[in-house]
Order: C-alpha cells, then structure tokens, then sequence
C-alpha cells in the first residue's frame, strides 16, 4: 500500500495531548503530517473511510519475550513482530532471558540488526546481571549505548539487596529503569499457581502473595534510598498495589506494569478446562489448564479488582504484555512440568478492551495504558512515539471497539500458541496497525478504501 494516507472519520485518541476527537489524519513519508477536521484531499493519497473506527498511536509493549537467539523453535524476531502488529503494536521491548542472554552490548546491537525491516519496532532490554545470574553487574553504558532502553533480569528477580542497590545507581546515571521481576525465591519455591484453595485442592505448591510484596517493599526501600528508577514488571496482588501507591505518595521514584492477565483473570482459570478444538485436546482426566500457569500466578478476584482499580488512577502506568510464547510440548504436561507464560500479543488489547466495556476503565486511559504512557518510560529512546501529532512516526492502530471474535490459538501467527483463552470470545479487534507509514497489518473491508 501506498506511503500516503488518509484517515477520514475516526474518533482519534492521543491521551498525551488531550485528543479525543472526530478528525482526519494525514499520514506521509512516514510521519503524521497533518490533523485535522475534514482535511481535503490530498495529491496521490490513499484515503481510508475510519467512520466509526477508533484510530490510537500504535500500542507499545515494555515488555515481551521473543527468544531468539537461543529458542528459535518458540518465537523469533520475525513471528513476534508479526504476531505484534496483529495485536495492535508497533513498538514491543524484548527481555534479555535468550541464550545467550543479552548481557552486552554486542548482543544488543544484533538484536537491533535482526529488528531492521521487521513490521514493528523491536527496543531491547540489557540483562542486569552478567548471565542473569545475579552476581555480577553487566557493562550497562555500553548496552544503552547500543540501544538497551532498560536492564532487567525478568524470569528471574535481582535477589541480592546488595547488586541491586548498585545496578540502581548505575541505571539512574544513565536515565534507565531497572525492571524487576519481584519474586523472593525462598518462598516462591517450587510454586505451580496462586497459594489458596485451588492450590490445595489440586495438590498444587502454592506462590503466596507475599513471595511478591516482599520483593516489592525491598525495591521500594532501595529506590527511596538511591534515587534510582525501579519499573516493577507484572505487578499481581493487591499488597503490592497497596505498597506502590504509599510509595508514589512519598515520591519515590517508581513505576509499575500490569498484564492482561492479572487484570481479567482469576486463579479458577487454572480449573477451566482447555478449548476442545486445535492442538490442546484436553486429556479427558485434566483437572486444570496448564495455559493459566503464569509467573507470577493468576490471583483472586480482590487482587484483579486492586490492580484495575491502580490502573485506573494511575498508580499501576502501564499494561504490558509479558508475551511468553511456548512450544505445545512444554504446556501439554503435568502442572509441574509445564512452562509458566503465555502468548499474549494477539489477544492482550482485546482483553483489556473488557475493562472498557464493563465500565471499570476509560478508553483514553487504556490507550494512555497501552501507548502514551509506555512511550514516556522509553526516555532514552529518542523515538517520537506515542503520539498522534505532526512530526511524530506514523505509528497507528486502527480498531473497531464492537466486533466480537473467538480467540482461536491455531490461527495465531506468534509460535507460541499458549493461551488460556483459547475458544473464548473477545469484543474489540484491530482493523489496521501502521508502522512507520506502512500498513503491516490490515483487515479493512475493501469498501472501506478509496484513492
Ligand atoms: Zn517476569
């Protein structure tokens, strides 16, 4: 499709200016050119009746995992960045767990290579610890050099108190987060799902709530004590929401992730049998769903109303998806044998879009969620994202926030086909992604088109 665009008719979105509106918008040579109510016809440009339609910055996803190198048989570069923009994104950050980790800056200049020509733009996250292996620090300006937007050593938390500390005052010298996977292992120990009554009539070692908060009060104590930025990936229970916002009053600097998941989903999903159709027959003696096992778990309905609740005003910033794609072989398994992840970024803003129709959130403040507020925590990225505004990258989605669907894994294009959701109905779909200028994902009705 051609270079220029435009959008006629939509109800533009853009939280970080304000905009919520019925305008058109001007794509050209891969920037916003123009916005604006009933912007004429313009020379050689391709125009998309949006009536209807919500147009949004493209969505951006601080955090994801797309395997490569190392697990190339899950996802690699390429079926992630297609699955993204299927999804609605057009930025997605990479964690650092491949093998080898990205735990230098040669590493991370290589995954910047393998991200040229890709539909959507692919933003790594250095490892924290050399290895992840939480002993020793990573050469962090160096990685930022190369284009590391943050360090993380997400699968596993930063445990030592002490590494911490000091990978907090380097990453605050050089502008970045430190994203922390809050986990205190002694009890996490060999934890399958959430500690509660489902836990123990399955059998099941449970992850208590307090595996979690515990890590999360020691972050938020290190972050008040350095001055550091702490990003608290995939937040779970409503301690530790409880905990951010005590510490966003005091003014600590830190911030905070929820995914999909944990913001729709309770425990029980672990007993809800697995869809009957596609690769994931269940085995008729099944009493749980090994596509519900996540780290951290699934929690109860008070945890999941805490977070929306926190996301709602502010005090959890960001949805993000912590896309885990696995093989089917690593899932279809005993509970304790089965990879803790799912495939998210084809489902993950249909999901969210739930919170909308139940009322429990805003539109601009789930596209604030999902975009402007993600863009903003890519401070060192220099990219100007996250934004419907002349001179920005023309990185756009275009939804239809009514059309029902049924989430069916077989037809995902990410490898992993790991989905709790499997067979279930989502309302909400992405019409149009637009990644620089370029149309890389569409299912516009063709009527919808005219030059
Ligand atoms: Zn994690």
């Amino acid at each position: 499709m051609k270079d220029r665009l435009l959008i006629k008719g939509a109800r533009v979105i853009c939280p970080a200016n304000g905009i919520d509106k019925k305008i058109d918008v001007l794509v050209d040579a891969g920037e916003i050119k123009d916005t604006g109510v009933n912007i004429g016809a313009s020379d050689g440009a391709i125009s998309i009746n949006a009536t209807g339609l919500v147009l949004a910055p493209g969505l951006i996803d601080l955090h994801c995992h797309l395997r490569e190198p190392g697990f190339e048989y899950k996802e690699t570069v390429r079926s992630g960045t297609a699955a993204a923009v299927k999804g609605g994104f057009t930025t997605i950050c990479a964690m650092p767990n491949t093998n080898p980790v990205a735990d230098n800056a040669t590493a991370i200049q290589s995954l910047m290579d393998k991200a040229k020509g890709q539909p959507a733009r692919v933003l790594p996250i250095g490892a924290a610890t050399k290895n992840s292996a939480g002993k020793e620090l990573t050469e962090m300006a160096d990685m930022v050099d190369a284009g590391a937007i943050g360090f993380s050593d997400d699968g596993n938390p930063i445990s030592s108190d002490i590494l911490m500390r000091h990978a907090l005052e380097y990453s605050s010298a050089l502008g970045v987060p430190i994203i922390d996977h809050c986990e205190v292992s002694s009890l996490f120990t060999n934890g399958q799902i959430n500690e509660g009554w489902i836990a123990s009539r399955l059998g099941l070692q449970g992850i208590p709530a307090a595996a979690e908060e515990q890590m999360v009060n020691r972050n938020i104590a290190l972050a008040k004590l350095t001055g550091g930025w702490v990003h608290l990936a995939h937040v779970s229970t409503k301690g530790s929401v409880d905990s951010i916002r005590r510490a966003k009053k005091l003014g600590v600097r830190i911030t905070a992730e929820a995914t999909p998941h944990h913001l729709t989903l309770t425990e029980e999903a672990v007993l809800h049998r697995p869809g009957s159709s596609g690769i994931y027959k269940p085995l008729s003696e099944d009493a749980y769903n090994t596509m519900s096992k996540v780290n951290p778990p699934l929690r109860t309905q008070e945890d999941v109303d805490a977070l929306v609740e926190g996301l709602a005003d502010g005090i959890i910033d960001i949805i993000a998806t912590d896309h885990a794609p696995h093989a089917y072989t690593e899932k279809l398994c005993p509970m304790q044998e089965a990879a803790f992840g799912i495939s998210n970024l084809e489902t993950a803003f249909a999901s969210a879009l739930s919170l909308v129709h139940n009322k429990k959130l805003n539109l601009p403040r789930l596209i604030e969620s999902m975009a402007s507020s993600p863009a903003r925590l890519l401070q060192t990225s220099n990219k100007k994202i996250g934004q419907i505004t002349k001179g920005f990258s023309a990185d756009l989605t275009l939804f239809d926030m009514n059309t029902g669907w049924t989430v069916d894994t077989n037809q995902f294009v990410s490898k992993g086909k790991n989905s709790p959701l499997h067979g279930q109905k989502l309302k909400g779909k992405v019409i149009l992604t637009i990644y620089k200028g370029q149309v890389v994902y569409s299912e516009l009705n063709k009527d919808l088109l005219y030059t």
